[in-house]
């Protein structure tokens, strides 16, 4: 599944630089993830980049947008065809 960032977010900066599918942005309130991008970082790591680096744990499983492992890896070679 993709993942999200919840309200208590510190706008750190820390995750959004180490994203390998350019999935994390400034939102309004705080960083947010674009769940079309998301991948869980299948394709690039083992384990979700951005839950590695943020310092207040606050990255998520996005209930809203379960998917399977074969899933996010279709959404990745889809995004890097397309980015192709
Ligand atoms: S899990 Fe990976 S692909 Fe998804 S937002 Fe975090 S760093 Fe980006
Ligand atoms: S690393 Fe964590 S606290 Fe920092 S911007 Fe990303 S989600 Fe927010």
């Amino acid at each position: 599944m993709a993942l999200m960032i919840t309200d208590e977010c510190i706008n750190c900066d820390m995750c959004l630089p180490e994203c390998p599918n350019e999935a994390i942005s400034e939102g309004k309130k705080v960083y947010e993830i674009e769940p079309t991008r998301c991948t869980e970082c299948v394709g690039f790591y083992p384990a979700p980049t951005c839950i590695a680096v943020c310092p207040i744990h606050c990255v998520k499983p996005d209930p809203m947008h379960m998917e399977t492992q074969t899933q996010l890896l279709e959404k990745f070679n889809q995004l890097n065809i397309v980015s192709k």
